[in-house]
Order: structure tokens, then sequence, then C-alpha cells
């Protein structure tokens, strides 16, 4: 041990990550005159271990995201004591679905009619109720997922239509290396359109670490955020 202060640990680091992400929000919503309780903090944990979920979950994060089946199953029932809400945020292959079924409360990726049938029928199998978001795509480059725009109220009216799914609202990802509010304000209209359909589906998950300040100025009700909670993913690229 040396001087008292000296030694820092991972949970001191989180919890000053943590500090920083919750004034950032605090702030992008006084600049956008709204009440930071409208915003939920989804702490992206991918490829961070099952301890740092339960360090985050000890000093108050309340919901998680993951991008991958196989490391969000793992970490879902290592930390199955904690009262978290787990969400699945990354692209969705069907053959995932049964499985992604079992722990998530939340799939922000849905982006095309089979993965709704196939969800519904794996929430059905499992006896749960998942909320879902329709995933919608900001860019025309196609491949980073998400269904266009004019696509997103018919998948909204499967979701809502569903056994075992409940349409909670949308989501999208900046598109890379253009401004992100543009693409947020489209977001903004897309949701409201749904919202017109769906009074229920309020749920607009937009921002990360990069771009939550924006995000939230565009209604964002969830932001998803990654590195600057857990800090670089280093090579890895996902
Ligand atoms: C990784 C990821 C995030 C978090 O990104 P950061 O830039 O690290 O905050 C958010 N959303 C999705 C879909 C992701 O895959």
């Amino acid at each position: 041990m040396g001087p008292a202060g000296a030694v820092r640990t991972r949970r001191d680091e989180l919890a000053a990550n943590l500090r920083r992400v919750r004034e950032r929000i605090a702030a992008a919503c006084a600049a956008a005159d709204r009440d930071p309780a409208e915003i939920t903090l989804v702490a992206v944990t991918k490829t961070f271990p099952a301890s740092d979920v339960r360090l985050l979950a000890e000093l108050g994060v309340t919901d998680v995201g993951e991008n991958r089946d196989q490391e969000a199953a793992g970490k879902a029932a290592e930390c199955g004591d904690l009262p978290l809400t787990w969400h699945f945020v990354g692209q969705l292959q069907t053959n995932k679905a049964r499985s992604v079924a079992r722990y998530a409360d939340v799939v922000h990726s849905v982006d095309r009619a089979r993965l709704v049938t196939a969800l519904s029928s794996a929430a059905t199998r499992a006896g749960r109720s998942l909320r879902c978001l329709v995933q919608v795509s900001l860019d025309d480059r196609p491949g980073r997922g998400g269904a266009a725009p004019d696509e997103a109220p018919a998948l909204a009216d499967a979701i809502a239509a569903s056994e075992g799914l409940e349409l909670a609202g949308v989501m999208a990802v900046a598109p890379l290396g253009a401004d992100p509010a543009p693409a947020f304000a489209r977001l903004a209209d897309v949701a409201e359109r749904l919202r017109a359909a769906h009074p229920s589906a309020t749920v607009i998950s937009a921002g990360m670490s990069g771009d939550l300040e924006q995000a939230i100025a565009c209604g964002a009700t969830h932001v998803r955020i990654g590195t600057a909670l857990l800090g670089g993913r280093g090579a890895i690229v996902r």
C-alpha cells in the first residue's frame, strides 16, 4: 500500500467515470430543458468482465447492455443475483433468438420481420416478455444493421402484434464520420410517427460515449455508454 489515496482501484475508476457520465447527462438535459430522470443510462459492458458489471451495479447502475450473445449469456448468468435490466444492443442472428430471449429484458436491434418471428416464438417458449426496439438505419450504408426509416412502421406493427413481444420504441447508431445531430433528428421523426400508432412506444435509444449530448438534445430516453464508463476496448473493433 502506498500513501493514503495512492491506490486507485477499479471500483474508484468506475465510480469516477460514472460520475463524469452522469454530469454530462445532467448538463445535456439542462441545455435541452429536460429532466435527467427521463434518461436511462445503459452501461455497455461488452469485452469487460462480469466483475465490472457487479461493481457498476454496486455504484447504482441498473441497466446493462451487451452486443454478443455468447458473452452476454455468460455474464447475465454470473450476475443473476443482481437486480439488473439486460439490454441486447448488437446485431442479432435469428438462430441466437432463443438464447437471447432467456436473459434479455430489452432487445434494441430488431430490424427485420424474420427476427420478429424468431424472437416471438423464443420469448413465448421461454415464458418471457421481451421489450423490443425497432433499429433504424440512419445512413445509406448497409451492413451495420437497422431497417430503413420507411420500413420501421410495418416492423413496429409486427412487433406489437406478436405474442411475447412488447413494442417499446426505436434505436439507432449515428452514421460513421458524419454529424450525429441531423441523424438523431431523423430518428426523432421516425419515433414520433411510431408513437402516433403505438402511444406506449416511448423509448428512443440513441447516443453513445461520443455523442450522448446530441442524442439527448434530440429526445433520447436511453443512452448506451461503453468507453466513457469502462475505458477503451483496445484494438478490438466492434
Ligand atoms: C459498443 C456499443 C455502444 C457503446 O459505444 P461507446 O462508444 O463505447 O460508448 C453503444 N451501442 C452499441 C450498439 C454498441 O455496439
